[in-house]
């Protein structure tokens, strides 16, 4: 009957629309992150570089004049990388630029300390990629490209059947598998929270019977409406006739559906303007940028519309209306419509009433 939260957590599955507007969402917030990555990597590498080319007594070399050049334009590039499938590529480019200039660096070092600074290098690369905000296709990539790059048997004295490059297998087996593990978790667990969150705040703000917005939704955005106190605003109350009594006669069920029925001819009527459920058999409207006449013709028609309805059992509204003054509060103009709404009732319902200050005397 009732469209739960639970119905939509329990699906899990987040539709493809939704991962693209979470992967969008989360480098928005990262980039800053990203960047803060990028300057130390590259500061990192420049340390590296200085400590191994003055110990070695070449000084720096044109190599790394160049490195410092592309991985600084790598980081400006990020700086206006506005898109987070751009920023899949970026990663991976910055990712090959410094694998390559951190292998160039520890080749400078003497050959029986370069396999612990490969494998240094490697899990620090591997660590830092698993918590960028980078797509599958793009981590595995840059996993790849690290590897390959900075491969501990590549220019060492390593050999892969020794005892030596059996244990340094093993460790990198061991760090890809927990690094993948904690990525692909880490992704699983953001992209969860994201469509919680998300699922929840539209449940706040959405009627759950009717699919329609609710109270909450409507004070906000109506409070907004007013304060901008654009020309021709009006505020209607609908109430359905004699709920009461179809409940009573048909059950609550049959209520519930012409609850959902009377939405369904609301939102069509008043399309383009704020509508909502503000509680049991009652809805408000609140029209912008029309003249007197133009909303009482709206109204009309909607009790028309409903009037006319064949669906079972016939129902009729009565509608409240007033204008909303430039400077009048939402509290004050819900009150004169629902004096109007009251005067629609007593003088014999399935009416429109326009509120007039003789209504105020009269309650
Ligand atoms: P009037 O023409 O004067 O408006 O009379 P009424 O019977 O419509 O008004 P009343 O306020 O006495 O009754 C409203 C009823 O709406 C009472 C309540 O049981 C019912 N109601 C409120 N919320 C729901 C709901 O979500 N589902 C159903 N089926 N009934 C509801
Ligand atoms: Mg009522
Ligand atoms: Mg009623």
């Amino acid at each position: 009957m009732f469209k739960t939260i639970e119905e939509h957590i329990r699906k899990q599955v987040a539709p493809a629309a939704l991962r693209a507007e979470f992967r969008q969402h989360e480098f928005d917030s990262m980039r800053p992150f990203c960047m803060l990555v990028f300057c130390i990597s590259l500061l990192i590498w420049l340390v590296f570089d200085l400590i191994v080319s003055f110990l070695g007594g070449q000084g720096f070399t044109w190599l790394s004049y160049l490195f410092i050049a592309l991985l600084g334009c790598l980081t400006v590039v990020l700086r206006f990388t506005r898109r987070s499938h751009h920023f899949d590529v970026l990663n991976l480019l910055f990712i090959s630029v410094i694998t390559l200039g951190m292998r160039l660096v520890i080749d400078g070092i003497p050959e029986p300390l370069r396999p612990v600074w490969l494998v240094l290098g490697v899990s620090t690369v591997l660590y830092a990629v698993s918590v960028l905000p980078v797509r599958r296709w793009s981590f595995f990539c840059a996993m790849a490209i690290t590897w390959v790059m900075l491969n501990p048997f590549y220019h060492t004295r390593i050999d892969a059947d020794e005892l030596e490059g059996a244990m340094l297998i093993s460790y990198a087996l061991f760090l890809s598998s927990l690094v993948i593990y904690s990525y692909l978790q880490m992704r699983q667990a953001k992209l969860h929270n994201y469509y919680l969150s998300k699922v929840l705040l539209e449940q706040a703000y959405v009627d759950a019977l009717t699919d329609i917005p609710n109270r909450r939704s409507f004070m906000a955005k109506a409070e907004r409406q007013l304060r901008l106190a654009t020309p021709g605003q009006f505020l209607a109350m609908i109430d359905i006739d004699n709920f009461k009594r179809v409940n009573d006669r048909f059950g609550h069920d049959v209520g519930d559906e012409v609850l959902k029925r009377v939405a369904v001819h609301i939102k069509a009527a008043v399309a383009g303007h704020e509508f909502a459920r503000l509680g049991g058999e009652e809805f408000a409207v609140l029209f912008d940028g029309l003249d007197q006449p133009g909303a009482e013709q709206r109204v009309g028609a909607l009790c028309e519309r409903v009037r006319e309805d064949l669906g079972e059992p016939p129902v009729t509204i009565s509608i409240g209306l007033a204008r909303v003054e430039a400077g009048d509060s939402l509290s004050m103009a819900l009150v004169r419509a629902d004096q109007a709404l009251y005067e629609a009732k007593h003088s014999g319902k399935d009416q429109v009433v326009m509120w007039s200050a003789k209504l105020a005397e009269n309650s």
